[in-house]
C-alpha cells in the first residue's frame, strides 16, 4: 500500500522500503523515564518517553540528529510497542510521552488499541503533519505536544525544505487545539493541549508571528512553552545565522510579548538548557 501518511505524501510501500521519513516499518530508538518536560506532563517520576526513529520534517539544525535520519532505532511491531507503553506504565511514568510519531501515527494508533495505559496519553509532534491523519488517532490521545516552529515559508524552506510547513501545522494545530483542556489536582495535563516554540538565533520577528497565530487559535488558559534550548549542530554550514545560540535579550523579547498577548501560563528556560548534555543517549 502506498504511505500518504504525512505532508511528503511519498507513496512509498513501507511494507517493503523506508519512505522518505527514513524507516520501513516503526522503529524505537529509545524510550525511559525522560525527566526535562514541561511540568503539566513531567511532575512525579518523569515522562515516559518512547523515542521514534525517523521522521518527515527535516530541520538541518535538529538536535536528535541520528534518531530524525533513521540512524538509530530497532524494529518493533504493533504488539511490541503496546508491550513499551505497558513497562513504562509499571516504571511509574507521569504520562505515555509519543515522541515525533506523525510518520508512523498508524501503527502507533494499532499499538493503543492493543494496550492503552492509565497515563495520559502525549502526542509530541514537531507540527508538520496532516490533520486527516490526527483524526485517526485522535480517539487515542488525550494531550497534543505540537511544536510550532515557524510562520515564514521562506524560514521553513530554508531550515527544512519545505515552504508548506505552515500551512500543515497550522492546520493540524487548529484541530488539536479542540481537545478539551482539563487540569489535575497538581496543574498537569489530562488533556488538552501545549504548544512549543523554539526560539532560533535571528528569528525573533517569525517568532511573534507564531505567537500571534497561537494567540488566535488556542483556548484561554492553554500552556505555552517557549524554548531556548537552540544549540549549534546538525547541517548548518553556509548558514553563519545558526552558529550561535539564542541571546538573553531575543529571548525575552519573545517571552515578553507572549505576556503582552495575555498567555499567563509560560514555561521558560534558562542559558545552560542550551547544552548537548540535555540530548538523550541512544540505546538502539
Ligand atoms: S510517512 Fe514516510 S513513507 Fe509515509 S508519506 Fe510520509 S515520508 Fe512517505
Amino acid at each position: 500500500m502506498q504511505c500518504t501518511l504525512c505532508p511528503l505524501s511519498c507513496g512509498a510501500d513501507r511494507e517493503k522500503a523506508a519512505g522518505r521519513c527514513g524507516v520501513k516499518g516503526l522503529t524505537v530508538a529509545k524510550y525511559y523515564l525522560h525527566p526535562y518536560e514541561e511540568p503539566p506532563i513531567c511532575h512525579t517520576n518523569g515522562a515516559g518517553a518512547v523515542f521514534f526513529g525517523g521522521c518527515s520534517l527535516r530541520c538541518v539544525f535538529c538536535q536528535n540528529y541520528e534518531l530524525s535520519r533513521a540512524e538509530r532505532g530497532k524494529a518493533v511491531s504493533p504488539k511490541e510497542l503496546a508491550e513499551i507503553f505497558r513497562r513504562l506504565e509499571e516504571m511509574g511514568a507521569d504520562t505515555l510521552d509519543l515522541v515525533t510519531p506523525d510518520h508512523v501515527s498508524n501503527l502507533v494508533a494499532e499499538a493503543l488499541s492493543y494496550y492503552r495505559p492509565k497515563i495520559p496519553v502525549v502526542y509530541n509532534t514537531g507540527g508538520y503533519c496532516k490533520a486527516e491523519a490526527l483524526k485517526e488517532i485522535d480517539p487515542f490521545v488525550d494531550v497534543y505536544l505540537p511544536d510550532l516552529k515557524f510562520f515564514s515559508p521562506a524560514l521553513s524552506k530554508r531550515y527544512t525544505g519545505r515552504a508548506d510547513y505552515f500551512e500543515y501545522a497550522s492546520e493540524a494545530l487548529r484541530f488539536m487545539a479542540k481537545k478539551p483542556l482539563v487540569r489535575g489536582e497538581k496543574g498537569e495535563l489530562l488533556s488538552g493541549i501545549l504548544v512549543r516554540h523554539l526560539v532560533l538565533p535571528a528569528c525573533t520577528f517569525d517568532s511573534l508571528r507564531v505567537l500571534d497565530f497561537l494567540k488566535e487559535v488556542l483556548p484561554a488558559g492553554a500552556p505555552l512553552s517557549l524554548m531556548r534550548q537552540y544549540t549549534p549542530m546538525g547541517e548548518i554550514s553556509g548558514m553563519p545565522e545558526l552558529a550561535r545560540r539564542v541571546t538573553a535579550r531575543e529571548y525575552r523579547r519573545v517571552v515578553d510579548y507572549a505576556g503582552t498577548l495575555g498567555f499567563s501560563e509560560i514555561y521558560t528556560q534558562g542559558k545552560e538548557s542550551a547544552s548537548a548534555e540535555f540530548i538523550p543517549k541512544w540505546d538502539f
